[in-house]
């Protein structure tokens, strides 16, 4: 977002051993200074690629030990979230694969097993299984990748503003800067002022000092019969089309 007549920024990830491969950054210059634009689009909202899709990628086509092998990658897309995910096939070859080529042959599948299955199949079978809902479910969102998300409604730009005012005022920074705001018709700040911060946010400030730390150490399993929905469940935050 901050490119500057620069390269687009390279591409880091962890390789098995620990060690930490950097790829990319020698593109053409370009200038960017503008928020990923809030669309289905994903060449125009450029953070879907540049944050998860184009990374996953890159790791893959540049790791040796993918060749020769079958690699399947499971997402967790479903098709009630929009029209444009129910389009999406529940598998199929991945961006990665070349299943077909005769000197790098990499075969890799995509998989969205909870393609077809509703809210509350989801939050049912992670019930089943004790699985610890993600801190930002317990604390009021409902839909994410990203806590500062450019899809993000009054009430979750009022929430980002009550637990973490520095992140918030870095990004309506940006939009000052830029002189074009995330979402066309008002900017951040005008937009929490209409909001109201979800209650599991400010009521639980120490989980959500938890949830802004790099690491996580809790445990993610716990037993069935502990489990409970989170604040965020069933709820209107917005996310990707
Ligand atoms: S969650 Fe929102 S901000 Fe994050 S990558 Fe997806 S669309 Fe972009």
């Amino acid at each position: 977002m901050l490119r500057d007549g620069e390269a687009t920024a390279p591409i880091q990830f962890e390789t098995p051993n620990g060690a930490v491969q950097t790829v990319g950054g020698q593109g053409p210059l370009g200038t960017r200074l503008r928020f990923p634009q809030v669309s289905a689009d994903l060449r125009h909202r450029y953070c879907s690629g540049y944050l998860k899709i184009d990374v996953m990628a890159a790791l893959i086509r540049a790791q040796p030990r993918f060749l020769q092998q079958r690699t399947l990658i499971v997402t967790g897309e479903r098709a009630d979230e929009s029209h444009a995910r129910a389009a999406y096939a529940t598998f199929e070859p991945h961006r990665t694969d070349t299943r077909g080529s005769p000197r790098r042959l990499r075969h890799v599948d995509h998989w969205r097993p909870v393609h077809h299955l509703h809210e509350r199949d989801v939050w049912a079978m992670m019930r089943r299984h004790g699985i610890v809902p993600g801190p930002a479910y317990r604390l009021g969102w409902s839909r994410l990748s990203c806590l500062a998300c450019i899809f993000g409604g009054p009430d979750q730009w009022a929430s980002l503003r009550a637990i973490a005012p520095a992140w918030f005022e870095r990004i309506a920074g940006y939009e000052d800067r830029f002189g074009c705001t995330i979402q066309r018709h008002c900017g951040i700040r005008a937009l929490a002022d209409r909001g109201r911060p979800y209650p599991a946010a400010v009521t639980q400030p120490d989980l959500a000092r938890r949830a802004l730390c790099s690491s996580w150490a809790e445990p993610v399993r716990i037993a069935s019969g502990n489990w409970q929905l989170p604040a965020g469940a069933f709820g209107h935050s917005r996310g990707p089309s």
